[in-house]
């Protein structure tokens, strides 16, 4: 039997120049049977579109693709937040992802992640939240959540498996709970993506890799590819830029280790040219996870790069 696809679109509010503020979920039900609702949702951080641009390429594939059961895809979770380019929802400033589950009598931002939390996770067996690294940054590791294996299967090199939970994200609104050990939905975070470069490779990468998890979460009668070899990090170090300016990079590329010490980039005035902060690396034997690979600008206290912590790291 075909698949059959619709869009839903609802409602939860309306804004104060009379636009209705809604959420576009599409829904495919697979013609091969039943099978688990896997959600997939983008833009959560308005800032990090590349998921909305996977979610888009994944659509006429995942529509005409031999699925058993429900995918539900969410290509704009934040529409404000994604139509200004900004990380945080421009009507009250907040962070979505630190709202769920929300509140319907809430800021809007509550409002939003109440209605996120009502008509998409609440209806979802699986769960795979697609953040970036803005259009400045570029990232890429995968979490490790409650289920593991889901998260191998998405195929890149590093994984996090944090040692805990963080209040209001989306993976409180499947669980019900701010532990990474609740049990609740399995739930995938990926970071992908992001920079002023061509998203198509990222686009491409994260489309096979969604596609090997849901063969793995058997929504394919297909059995996954094996993931490449991974290192599983428990901590990463988030360092910012104290200062304004040009962020120049020296550290070596996403996916590469990086001792101790070493530079990972500076910051020079824009206006006088001077070196006004020399970046370095506080992990003694770090891999790299976020970074600037080409010129860009920061004001202080921007991410700069995130470093995985090899210490206790496992295969
Ligand atoms: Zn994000």
């Amino acid at each position: 039997m075909a698949n059959t696809t619709s869009l839903e679109v609802h409602k939860f509010s309306t804004m104060a120049d009379g636009a209705d503020a809604v959420l576009h979920i599409h829904e495919i039900i697979g013609g091969a049977g039943d099978g688990p609702t896997v959600g997939i949702s983008g833009s959560i951080h308005g800032n990090e579109n590349t998921g909305s641009q996977i979610i888009r390429a994944l659509w006429p594939i995942l529509s005409q693709a031999p699925i058993k059961g429900r995918i539900r895809l969410l290509p704009v979770a934040n529409p404000r937040a994604f139509a200004a380019n900004h990380r945080f929802t421009p009507t009250d400033e907040l962070n979505l992802n630190r709202q769920f589950p929300g509140d319907p009598k809430g800021s809007f931002t509550d409002q939003l992640a109440a209605a996120i939390t009502r008509e998409f996770l609440e209806k979802l067996d699986i769960y795979i939240d697609l953040h970036a690294g803005t259009d400045r940054p570029i990232v890429d590791y995968v979490y490790i959540l409650n289920d593991e294996n889901l998260s191998r299967a998405f195929g890149s090199r590093v994984l996090y498996h944090p040692k805990e939970g963080v209040g209001g994200t989306t993976f409180s609104g499947t669980s019900k709970a701010v532990t990474v050990d609740a049990r609740g939905c399995p739930t995938v975070v990926v970071e992908l993506g992001g920079g002023i470069v061509d998203q198509a490779p990222y686009v491409q990468r994260g489309v096979d890799g969604v596609i090997n998890m849901l063969k793995a979460a058997g929504v394919y009668d297909e059995d996954p590819v094996a993931p490449p070899s991974q290192i599983v990090v428990r901590g990463i170090d988030s360092i910012g830029s104290t200062q304004g300016g040009w962020l120049e990079t020296e550290a070596p590329a996403l996916g590469e280790k990086i001792d101790g010490g070493a530079v990972l980039g500076r910051v020079v005035s824009p206006y006088t040219f001077e070196e006004l902060e020399v970046i370095s690396n506080p992990v003694e034997k770090g891999i790299m996870i976020l970074s600037h690979p080409r010129r860009n600008l920061v004001e202080p206290g921007d991410f700069a790069y995130m470093v995985g912590d090899l210490a206790d790291a496992e295969d």
